[in-house]
C-alpha cells in the first residue's frame, strides 16, 4: 500500500511514525517532510499549499491513501481534489473544514446542534465590537474568526484588554484577513481536554484524549504559542465524561454536518473545558491532528491505525483501535525568539544517549549541505517520553529535551503538572 502523508511538522513525523510502526510494508511519501521524516519515509518535494501539484503527483504515483495533516491544505479543498480524481483521502471536505477555518461558522454548527459552548457574537466592525465589550462580564475572549496557526484566541483578564485585542484584530489587521470577522465569548472556567475522534461522516471511533500546554513558560505563564507540550492519558478522561462527550458533542455536531449536505470526516478534533460539574463545553472545533497532542495520542494506540485513516477516508464502517496503557509526555523544543521572530539555522546535535522509551519528533529542522542538522522554524523538535507510569514518561521527555542542544533552545520543563498535581489531590 502506498500512503501519502502532506505536511512537515511534528504531527507529520508523528503520523509517519505510527504508519510505518502499523503497517511496516507501507510505501511510505511525505509531502514536504522534514529532516527527521526523511529517514522514515520518501521525500516529496512539494509544498502542502501546492495543490494542483499534490494531486497530480497523487495521481501519477497512484497513491492508496493521502494523510492531509494541516489545516491549510485542508481549507483550501485538497481532500476535495482528490476525491474527484477518484484518490481517497483522509481529511475533511474544505466545506466541512469550515468548522475550523471559520469560528463563526463553529458556532453556528454548535447553536443548531445544541452543543454546549460558550456564549458568543461574532463582528465585523469594530464600533459594534467595542460597544458589546463595554457590556460583557470580565473576563471574557476575543478570536480572530479564521485560520491564525493556534494564536488568533486572546483571554482578556479586563475589558481594557478586550478593546486592545478588538482593535489589533480589527483595526490593525493582526492577523490579516484571518481577523477581519472577529469572534467575542465568555469566558469558560475549568479544566481543558482534547477529544479526537476519527470519523466516516456517521461513525466514530475517539482516541486516547490529551491535555496540552499553550503558554511559552513554565507554569503556564508567558505569551501563546502553537502548543509547547502535551501528554496523555489525562484522568479527566473517565468512561462518563467520554460518553457525555460522544452524546452532546461530537455525535450532534457530525449530525448537523450532515444535515447540512457537507458530512464531517476524518478526524474530528473537539477542544473542550471541563466545568466542575464534569460538563464538556467546547472551545473549538479543529478538523485535524493536534500538533504536538498527536506527538502523545498516536504512540497509545497499538493497532488498527491505518485501517481507522482508511474506512475514515473511503466512508467505510470503523474498525476498532487497540490503545495501550503506556503513558505518553511530549516536550516541544522552540527556537531562540519563538513565538515572535525565532531564529533559524542554528546547529542541532541529538546525542546518541537518549533515555530508554524516548523519540524524537521533528519539526522546524532541516539538514544543510554538509548534512548538519539545523533549526529551520519556531517549534523545532518535540521529545517525547513513553513509560509504563506517568512520571517515567514525563522524566524521559525532559530528560531527552534537557540533553538536545542548539544555541537558544526554549523548552518547558514541567509537561504534565496538571495531571501530576491531578494524581496527587485524588
Ligand atoms: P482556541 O484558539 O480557540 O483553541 O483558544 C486558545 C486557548 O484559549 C484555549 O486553549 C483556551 O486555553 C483559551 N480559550 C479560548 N476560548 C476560551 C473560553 N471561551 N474560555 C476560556 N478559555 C478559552
Amino acid at each position: 500500500m502506498k500512503v501519502l502523508v502532506v505536511g512537515g511538522g511534528g504531527r507529520e513525523h508523528a503520523l509517519c511514525w505510527a504508519i510505518r510502526r502499523d503497517r511496516p510494508e507501507t510505501a511510505l511519501l511525505c509531502a514536504p517532510g522534514n529532516a527527521g521524516i526523511r529517514d522514515m519515509a520518501s521525500i516529496v518535494p512539494i509544498s502542502a499549499a501546492a495543490i494542483d501539484e499534490l494531486v497530480q503527483f497523487a495521481e501519477r504515483e497512484r497513491v492508496d491513501l493521502t494523510v492531509i495533516g494541516p489545516e491549510g491544505p485542508l481549507a483550501a479543498g485538497l481532500a476535495d481534489r482528490l476525491r474527484a480524481v477518484g484518490l481517497a483521502a483522509f481529511g475533511p471536505s474544505a466545506a466541512a473544514a469550515q468548522i475550523e477555518s471559520s469560528k463563526a461558522f463553529a458556532k453556528d454548527v454548535m447553536a443548531a446542534a445544541g452543543v454546549p459552548t460558550a456564549a458568543s457574537r461574532p463582528f465585523a466592525e469594530l464600533p459594534g465590537a467595542l460597544q458589546y465589550i463595554d457590556r460583557h462580564p470580565e473576563p471574557l475572549v476575543v478570536k480572530a474568526d479564521g485560520l491564525a496557526a493556534g494564536k488568533g484566541a486572546v483571554v482578556c483578564a479586563t475589558r481594557a484588554e478586550a478593546r486592545a485585542a478588538a482593535t489589533a484584530m480589527l483595526g490593525d489587521r493582526l492577523f490579516g484577513d484571518a481577523g477581519q470577522l472577529i469572534v467575542i465569548e465568555a469566558f469558560l472556567p475549568g479544566e481543558e481536554l482534547s477529544v479526537l475522534a476519527l470519523t466516516n461522516g456517521t461513525d466514530l471511533v475517539v482516541l486516547p484524549a490529551a491535555q496540552d500546554h499553550k503558554r511559552l513558560l513554565d507554569g503556564d505563564r508567558g505569551p501563546n504559542t502553537g502548543g509547547m507540550g502535551a501528554y496523555s492519558p489525562v484522568t479527566l478522561e473517565t468512561p462518563a465524561l467520554l460518553e457525555r462527550v460522544r452524546d452532546r458533542v461530537l455525535d450532534p455536531a457530525l449530525a448537523e454536518m450532515r444535515r447540512r449536505g457537507t458530512p464531517f470526516t476524518g478526524v474530528l478534533y473537539a477542544g473542550l473545558m471541563i466545568d466542575g460539574a464534569g460538563n464538556p463545553w467546547v472551545i473549538e472545533f479543529n478538523c485535524r491532528f493536534g500538533d504536538p497532542e498527536t506527538q502523545v495520542i498516536l504512540p497509545r494506540v497499538d493497532g488498527g491505525l491505518v485501517d481507522a485513516l482508511m474506512a475514515a477516508a473511503t466512508g467505510s464502517p470503523l474498525p476498532p483501535l487497540r490503545i495501550g496503557r503506556q503513558a505518553a509526555v511530549t516536550t516541544v523544543l522552540a527556537a531562540a525568539g519563538y513565538p515572535d521572530k525565532p531564529k533559524q539555522g542554528a546547529p542541532i546535535e541529538i546525542p546518541p544517549d537518549l533515555p530508554a522509551g524516548s523519540l524524537v519528533f521533528h519539526a522546524g529542522t532541516t539538514r544543510d549541505a554538509a548534512g548538519q542538522l539545523r533549526t529551520a522554524g519556531g517549534r523545532v523538535l518535540a521529545a517525547t517520553g513513553i513509560g509504563a507510569t506517568f512520571a517515567e514518561a514525563q522524566h524521559a521527555s525532559r530528560t531527552a529535551a534537557e540533553r538536545i542542544r542548539f544555541s537558544g533552545k526554549q523548552f518547558r520543563s514541567d509537561i504534565g503538572w496538571r495531571e501530576i498535581a491531578r494524581r496527587r489531590s485524588s
